[in-house]
């Protein structure tokens, strides 16, 4: 399945790309972005939103319907072939009927599993149309993978996914949080699907996003989706986010395109050394971790027994306080001690408070 979506695109290989403006704007607009684009990536997929999901009414909105006249003039002028965003059947309906090369589902729409059925719905009979599905705007893989199987189900054969970062509460650097271990989850369970990095919609900012791509590629992602755009100052939607297509060029002329796991696994014997050392520390990580537990487990008998309150705050935060010094003249971040210690406490609070008071939901499991 990855191959045929990566066949399709007809590209020569890692990073695969897909390059265009956030929103098309103007006739001239979509063409020079794309001339720009094709004159090093003649075989680069073209996106542009022509239906924008705006957060806030009042923002454009996208330029609709009028748009696809402007993108089928750029194919025949360039060989670009292009794709947009789709929300509704309708939307469907009318990318169809001006012959779009591809569809992507956004990540406000893939969040509900009704609108992801109605696309779905709307798509069975056409097969042949490759259906790019991003994240959710939260963090939960399943409503993603649900997304992508709904769409499977459709008959649609040509499916990938485009990871673009998860919405956060707190203000950081990066527009959405990238939270990598979802894409690696989404790997792992899904390892025939083509897996795309959106870094322009994860960083929301041009500086950040080399960094984000390089990463998006250690990671082994199969390409990316780059917002291109010949005027980023003047983009009416996403402008702080959008490069040149002399920066993009410069973007994929600098990625480090890090070998595959076959291929290190052949090559590299010392990894392999180091694995064997990392495997023996887990297992007496694992080990102590038990020999932990059954000493606390000890100690919530004794304190059940002699009716001691199985929370004592001083304790607790003694251990922390001395691991956290502990990790401190061991080079460990007092963030990544905090956060084991917290699981480790957590559980054998679960193990003590069982003791003549067994939680009904696990009972006998343990
Ligand atoms: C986009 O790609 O322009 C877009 C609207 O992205 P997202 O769905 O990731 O917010
Ligand atoms: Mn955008």
């Amino acid at each position: 399945m990855k191959n045929d979506f990566l066949n399709w695109l007809n590209q020569s290989g890692r990073p695969f790309l897909i390059a265009g403006p956030c929103s098309a704007e103007s006739a001239r607009q979509v063409l020079e972005t794309a001339q720009g684009i094709a004159q090093h990536y003649p075989k680069a997929l073209y996106r542009a939103g022509v239906w924008k999901p705006r957060t806030r009414p009042g923002s454009f909105e996208g330029a609709g319907v009028s748009a696809f006249a402007w993108l089928k003039a750029m194919r025949e002028q360039t060989g670009l072939r292009f794709m947009v965003e789709v929300a509704t059947p309708q939307h469907i309906e009318i990318a169809l009927k001006h012959q779009a090369d591809a569809l992507w589902i956004g990540a406000r729409t893939v969040v509900n599993p009704f609108s992801v059925q109605e696309l779905a719905h709307a798509m069975k009979g056409v097969s042949h149309i490759p259906i790019l599905i991003k994240n959710p705007v939260h963090p939960d893989i399943n409503l993603w993978i649900g997304a992508i199987e709904r769409i499977q189900q459709a008959g649609v054969n040509l499916v990938a996914a485009i990871h673009r970062g998860f919405h956060k509460y707190s203000n950081g650097d990066f527009r959405n949080n990238p939270a990598w271990d979802i894409p690696i989850q989404l790997k792992t369970q899904l390892p025939h699907l083509p897996l795309f990095c959106d870094p322009s919609h994860i960083t929301g900012n041009k500086k950040l996003i080399p960094y984000i791509t390089q990463l998006a590629i250690d990671l082994a992602m199969d390409g990316l989706m780059i917002e291109t755009h010949h005027l980023p100052a003047k983009a009416l939607s996403d402008a702080q986010q959008q490069i040149t297509p002399a920066e993009l060029h410069q973007l994929i002329s600098n990625i480090r395109v890090s070998q595959s796991e076959e291929e290190s696994e052949r090559k590299c014997e010392e990894i392999n050394i180091l694995r064997n050392k990392i495997d023996i520390i887990d297992d007496e990580l694992v080990n102590l971790l038990a020999q932990r537990m059954a000493l606390s487990k000890e100690i919530g008998q004794y304190k059940f027994e002699h009716n001691i309150a199985i929370l004592q705050l001083s304790r607790w935060k003694k251990t922390l306080q001395s691991q956290i010094q502990n990790g401190k003249t061991t080079g460990l971040s007092e963030n990544f001690i905090k956060a084991i210690y917290q699981i480790i406490h957590d559980e054998s609070i679960t193990v003590q408070s069982r003791f003549g008071n067994e939680n009904p939901e696990t009972k006998g499991k343990n």
